[in-house]
């Protein structure tokens, strides 16, 4: 802890999601002084995520975290959906390897951050829930603590993991109101079922876990997709759609999210489910975009959503191991300032190396054309239906003449807007892409 009697803690973490925790518990076993700090009353209650945790990064900070963690499931099967009006196809797969070690787990986020915050108790981090912080207090141009409500706090560092909207970055001016091209809209339900029928009906072994990525007829032809996967007794499932497109449209989310739940690919998996949550939440459509922005200030770090980290490669999306990845690499940087007892723009500016050393730099390079590739709007309306037509092709037997895979296919291009130029096009873009 510094010396300096002005300094309440060493460092306050604002936002106590998966980013702030991670960070604050990191700092603490650093030894230092550290205030989390939420405006939830119940930690995680308001948290939402689709729910599929890749969630090796955690061992670095959690040592057995997929044995000790309040987890779902372990994700073994992987299924990729195309749906249409009155047909899907699904590309499946299973394989016993992804149990062990854990590599995606299913979570709810009320348990799974209600136990991080506990283990930031345990490591000596004082937690503070119910204060929404209202402003960061600035000297010469660097941030020196908190205001909340009545209370000022001050600090040597504030680390902001107060998610997508971060009223804290827009506060100093370093993030612009998004475009909403990078923006989605998620709406969510968690449906009730018995772990036996859950078992049965996606074909899983006893802790074993599915997770549906759903394209096509589930969005009402706005961008975005569909997910589903499988906790202990209960299913999350919903839509993710991209904000302008939705706009534009004129649909109303919650709509398109009911209509999915009653699409005969999906319902059949829900039924005799009881609604048990119903949750409406922004998430980040384009995430290498968004992290170019500035990420640091004199004594200020941006973590998680808060710094735009979240891949949505249209399979995926990856927010949460993002948001560890940042709040670790943010531990390693501030660690090192308070040694040299020097919060400077320089040497707060290192945050953003230590990202682009790791593996959350590594992925947004990777994955940064994925957003592009995802705009192209043969994925959610031309695809699936020409998959399935091919497939109609060859399994419905009626007493014509039967004719080769490639004439069907020749066939059903004929019959759809997609020429064989765009799917030349967009099979490389898709191998670039993902
Ligand atoms: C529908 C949907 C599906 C998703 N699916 C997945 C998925 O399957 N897998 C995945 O990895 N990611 C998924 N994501 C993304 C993932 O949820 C986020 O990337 C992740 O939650 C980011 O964590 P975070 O800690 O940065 O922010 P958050 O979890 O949003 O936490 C921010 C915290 O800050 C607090 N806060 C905000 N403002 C203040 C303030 N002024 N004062 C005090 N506290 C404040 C909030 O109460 C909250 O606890 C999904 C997102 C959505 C919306």
């Amino acid at each position: 802890m510094s010396e300096d009697a002005d300094v309440d803690f060493d460092v306050i973490v604002v936002g106590a999601g998966v980013a702030g925790t991670v960070c604050a518990h990191r700092l603490a076993r650093q030894g230092h002084e550290v205030l989390l700090i939420d405006r939830g009353a119940e930690l995680g209650s308001k948290n939402l995520s689709g729910g599929v945790f890749y969630c090796r990064v955690m061992e670095q900070e959690f040592p057995g975290f997929a044995e000790a963690a309040p987890i779902e499931r372990r994700v073994t099967r992987n299924c990729v959906s195309f749906l249409n009006e009155s047909s899907f196809v699904n590309v499946d797969y299973w394989d016993e390897r992804l149990a062990r070690p854990a590599n995606a787990v299913t979570v709810l986020r009320a348990r799974l951050d209600a136990w991080l915050a506990e283990q930031c108790e345990a490591e000596g981090v004082t937690v503070m829930p119910g204060f929404r912080v209202d402003g960061l207090l600035t000297e010469d141009g660097a941030v020196v603590g908190i205001r909340a409500g009545d209370e000022e706090l001050r600090c040597r560092v504030v680390i902001a993991a107060d998610g997508v909207n971060s009223f804290l970055a827009r506060s100093l001016g370093m993030r612009a109101p998004e475009p909403h091209a990078n923006l989605a809209v998620g709406v969510k339900s968690v449906v009730s079922l018995p772990a036996s029928v859950i078992e049965e009906r996606f074909h899983l072994r006893e802790g074993e876990g599915a997770a549906y990525a759903i394209v096509g007829d589930c969005t009402q032809g706005v961008a975005g997709g569909g997910f589903l996967y499988t906790n202990e007794a209960s299913l999350s499932l919903g839509v993710v759609l991209r904000l302008d497109d939705l706009i534009a449209s004129g649909l109303s989310s919650s709509d398109i999210h009911d209509r999915f739940l009653a699409h005969p690919a999906v319902e059949p998996l829900v039924r005799g489910g009881e609604l048990l949550e119903y949750g409406c939440h922004l998430t980040i459509e384009n995430g290498p975009s968004m992290a170019r922005g500035e990420l640091s200030r004199p004594g200020l770090l941006l973590i998680g959503d808060a710094a735009g980290l979240t891949l949505n490669t249209g399979l995926t999306i990856r927010g949460m191991d993002l948001a560890a990845g940042s709040a670790l690499a943010a531990a390693t940087v501030v660690d090192k300032a308070l040694g040299e007892d020097d919060v400077s723009t320089a040497s707060m500016a290192r945050y953003r190396d230590e990202l682009g050393a790791g593996f959350v730099g590594e992925d947004l390079r990777t994955y940064g054309r994925a957003p592009a590739f995802m705009e192209n709007p043969r994925m959610y309306r031309s695809y699936g239906p020409l998959l399935a037509d091919v497939l109609h092709g060859m399994f419905d037997l009626d007493l014509t003449p039967r004719r080769h895979l490639l004439s069907v296919a020749r066939g059903a291009l004929a019959g759809s807007p997609v020429r064989l130029r765009d799917l030349v096009r967009d099979g490389m873009s898709a191998l670039r892409a993902l």
